[in-house]
């Protein structure tokens, strides 16, 4: 980039900041700057007994210079004011409000003589505080404004002659005002700047915020979207593979010849329904995600539909030669739910399979289900497993989330299992909570809500 350009380029930017900037202070300040006109107008018009009580001969000429020629004038600039709806001119009419009622204070000096001219250049000092900081003045213009109306008094005291101490007491007194008030309006305006910036940049923080939440959604419903389809297409042929291999193993229609081909369809039947199981999981997992869970609600017995679940899994148990005890607290009476037992059950099935799969051979798994003291129905599953480290508690819930050490040498599954049981509670407006000492163990416990339990004497 030509340096022209960029120079052109960097104006340009600071001319859309100080725009922005300008219509932000206007629409804060407005309302504020009119009520301080108001004000002065009635401070103005009472400094007029002022003019009355010690003006003397000179009364009758204060007084038309305070309420003939100033007010008016002020009062025509503050409707101005009132109605304009534009930065700039706004701006102008606050200065040229302060120029005229500090420059008719210094004609209302050149007119007095005596210890009066002591006491008007006070009404100048009171513009100059009144403009710089009551009202915000714009600190340039301001500045400007300050220093014509104090050579204007000070012209008005060499004019009327006035002795030498009252000129320079008064000239002490405004310069230091103008000082005061330019050092403070200049401090005002720094703030004001950096508050402006501080707020632009957390606007746009923010809008990049929500565009990054919104593209995320985007991306995140793609992907499901992607999973829920690939996995559909997966699973026609994949059942065709494991029939067809299931046909061969029983030798339907005659033998296969050499034994070596039993061996294999076998380990075909046994990888296809290791797919077959990933492939619903990660179904169940895009439906739960997209909110495509439709759940079939209808009352139920909650044991017999955990005893169910149970003996889903107790194949693999025995197999691992493990213990897989169920204590169906409380033993007499049912606990009825209102919701989808299908959904639910699954959820089980998926916390004991964990229990079974991270536990080691011969290792002790235990169901209970029963009632909490709120009412609401909970499901127990203990194993004396190697458990779950305490940092990786909360991230097992998400999904494709899995603990690599040492001691889990299970390698099947896809980290899905827990998120889909957390999303079935979800819908449910029940909680998954996941306790463990590293080691010995964990209690993964289902809450069901008060709610949808009812109870009735056991069968
Ligand atoms: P997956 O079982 O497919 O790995 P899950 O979401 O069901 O996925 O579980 C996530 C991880 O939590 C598992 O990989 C495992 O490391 C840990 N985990 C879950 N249940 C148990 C358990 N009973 N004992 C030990 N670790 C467990």
């Amino acid at each position: 980039m030509k340096f022209r350009e960029l120079t052109s380029c960097i104006v340009e930017t600071n001319r859309a900041g100080e725009v922005a900037f300008r219509t932000q202070e206007y629409k804060e300040r407005k309302s504020f700057q009119l009520f301080a006109l108001v004000c002065g107008l009635f401070i103005y018009s009472l400094f007029g007994f002022l003019d009355a009580v010690v003006g003397g001969p000179e009364t009758a000429t204060l007084l038309t210079l305070r309420f003939a020629v100033a007010l008016p004038v002020l009062i025509l600039l503050t409707t101005l004011f009132a109605r304009t709806t534009h930065y700039n001119a706004a701006r102008t009419l606050l200065s040229l409000y302060m120029l005229v009622a500090g420059g008719s204070i210094a004609a209302m000096i050149g007119a007095t003589s005596g210890v009066l001219q002591f006491c008007y250049p006070i009404g100048v000092m009171v513009v100059i505080c009144f403009g710089a900081g009551f009202c915000g003045q714009d600190f340039r213009q301001g500045l400007l404004v300050n220093i014509l109306l104090v050579l204007a008094a000070w012209g008005a005291l060499h004019v009327s002659e006035a002795p030498l101490w009252i000129m320079a007491s008064s000239l002490g007194f405004l310069s230091s005002a103008v000082l005061i008030m330019a050092v403070a309006s200049a401090t005002n305006e720094v703030l004001a700047r950096a508050r402006f910036a501080a707020l632009q940049e957390a606007r746009e923080a923010s809008s990049r915020a929500t565009d990054l939440y919104h593209t995320s959604l985007e991306s995140n419903h793609a992907m499901g979207q992607f999973l829920a389809t690939v996995s559909h297409e997966l699973r026609t042929p994949l059942n065709a593979i494991i029939g067809f291999a299931e046909v061969i193993d029983l030798q339907i229609f005659g033998p296969v010849g050499d034994e070596r081909y039993v061996g294999y369809v076998k380990d075909i039947q046994h990888s296809g329904r290791h797919l077959a199981h990933l492939i619903e999981d990660i179904i169940d997992y895009s439906k739960a995600e997209f909110g495509e869970m439709r759940l079939v609600s209808a009352e139920y017995p909650l044991r017999r539909s955990v005893e169910d679940a149970i003996r889903m899994c107790e194949g693999v148990s025995e197999r691992r030669e493990q213990s897989l005890d169920f204590d169906p607290y409380p033993g007499d009476v049912d606990i009825i739910h209102t919701g989808d037992e299908t959904r639910i059950r699954q959820a089980v099935i998926n916390v004991i399979g964990n229990a079974i799969k991270f536990t080691q051979t011969g290792g002790r798994i235990g169901v209970a289900v029963g009632l909490d003291a709120q009412g609401n129905a909970v499901i127990d599953v203990s194993d004396n497993g190697p458990g779950i480290p305490q940092d990786a508690l909360e991230r097992v819930r998400q999904p494709f989330a899995r603990v690599d050490d040492a001691y889990r040498t299970d390698t099947q599954g896809l980290g899905l299992g827990l998120s889909i049981v957390e999303k079935v509670m979800a819908v449910h407006g029940g909680t998954l909570d996941i306790r463990s000492t590293p080691g010995q163990g964990c209690r993964i416990r289902l809450v069901l809500p008060a709610g949808q339990i009812a109870t009735a004497p056991a069968m």
